[in-house]
């Protein structure tokens, strides 16, 4: 493959455009958004805007297909067997919680044990909490290495024949950590239970292949992967999808309803309730062709240099501890603090040089206290950054420091 050309996907965003240009380096919370989807959008909205699976008339069958095309290419980008394994929610949370409530209603009792891991987003926990009160279920956590990388040496115990679920995360939001989910999921079936992978961290970022890895359910994000917000994604085994009652409650989700009791409709329509996000999901649609012409392979190698360089760069700097393992088991995430200087300063003074980094716990909770930390700063990256955005960072960096320690110096004084 040829590597990102970087220059000219940069000119796809309109908010680079600015001089000096914005450094945007909270693409884990959530990307940009390139001319051709925001296009895709203005389109549905300017031409053929209706509603979906209901008009005979020929703007509804238009968005219908356009609505339809966008789940073939969320498909066809994890290589779902097919589109109707494909459920389109509002983000990673809903798609979650759509299996906590949905599968774990008709599966999980009492005693029941949920492994989870300590690095999980809130998204991928406070679900499972809520279904362990429910259910008198247990939650179960994998610990972390000093290094930032799953213990492995807990699985086996952790692992039992009470075990039936695994909720991992794909790759966590503060360290950045690729976990080696291929083996969770295959230890997990070696007792029976199903696996939930947790991909708003992955999916956008490289391959994710949902046959290879052999996972039951998979969850990510439109709004990390340049698509537009209010959209995500929860992809299933087809046996476990069409086996599980309906989530939400409404309209297009039913084939017949009597007063009393309803029957409901096949996948996917069964588990998407009401009038869904249809500009959205036609312009994730578009985000899919967007990453995938510049290249899912290119992007990856691109990130990783981008994180080796930081990893050199930001190291250079006194007092400053980054979290997580080393760059080649990290995906574009780096997270850190400087001593003495509380993360949210830090994001504030990078502000006023345009770069905008992620400060607080960021949805991970028992991951800081596991790390001793109240909250860390990030910066993560994504096709359009470039070294000269890490360079700004380390700049900036480097500026806050003096700035701070003045005004400490200055106050103790
Ligand atoms: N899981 C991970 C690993 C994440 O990074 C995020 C977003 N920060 C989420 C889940 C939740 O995504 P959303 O807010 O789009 O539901």
């Amino acid at each position: 493959f040829r590597p990102l050309d970087v220059e000219s996907i940069r000119k796809d965003f309109p908010i680079f455009a600015t001089t000096p240009p914005l450094a945007f380096l909270d693409n884990a919370a959530s990307t940009q958004t390139p001319r051709p989807v925001v296009e895709a959008m203005d389109d549905y909205y300017d031409t053929y805007r209706s509603n979906i699976h209901r008009g005979i008339y020929r703007i509804s069958e238009e968005a219908t297909a356009q609505y339809e095309r966008a789940r073939e290419k969320v498909a066809q980008l994890v290589n779902a067997p097919r589109a109707r394994q494909i459920i389109f929610t509002r983000n990673t949370t809903e798609s979650i919680n759509l299996v906590a409530y949905s599968w774990g209603s008709a599966n999980i009792q009492e005693g029941d044990e949920i492994v989870l891991t300590v690095m999980e987003h809130h998204s991928n926990l406070v679900p499972w909490q809520l279904m362990a009160q429910r259910t008198g279920a247990v939650l179960r956590f994998m610990e972390i290495t000093d290094e930032g990388l799953l213990d492995f040496t807990q699985l086996h115990d952790l692992l039992t024949e009470k075990t039936k679920l695994v909720a991992v995360g794909h790759v966590s939001n503060v360290l950045g950590t690729i976990n080696p989910i291929q083996s969770i999921i295959m230890a997990a079936h070696a007792v029976g239970a199903k696996v939930v992978v947790d991909a708003a961290q992955s999916v956008p970022h490289f391959q994710v292949d949902v046959q290879q890895l052999d996972c039951d359910f998979l969850a990510f994000s439109g709004h990390k992967m340049c698509g537009p917000t209010g959209i995500g994604v929860l992809y299933g085994k087809l046996e476990l999808l069409e086996e599980m009652p309906p989530f939400l409650g409404g309209g297009s989700m039913i084939r017949s309803v009597e007063r009393d009791v309803s029957s409901y409709a096949e996948l996917p329509a069964k588990f998407e309730a009401g009038t869904p996000s249809i500009a959205e999901a036609i312009g994730l649609g578009h985000a899919v062709d967007y990453i995938t012409q510049a290249n899912l392979a290119a992007l990856q190698v691109h990130e990783q240099e981008l994180l080796k360089y930081a990893h050199n760069r930001l190291q250079e700097i006194e007092g400053i501890t980054l979290y997580g393992p080393a760059p080649h088991q990290k995906a574009g995430v780096i997270s850190f603090n400087m001593e003495g200087i509380h993360p949210h300063d830090v994001a504030g003074v990078l502000d006023t040089h345009d770069i905008a980094i992620r400060a607080g716990h960021h949805c991970a909770q028992p991951l800081m206290k596991r790390l001793d930390v109240i909250a860390t700063a990030r910066a993560s990256f994504y096709l359009y950054n470039t070294i000269d955005d890490v360079d700004r960072l380390y700049e900036g960096l480097c500026r806050t420091q003096k700035l701070m320690t003045r005004s400490q110096r200055r106050r103790a004084e």
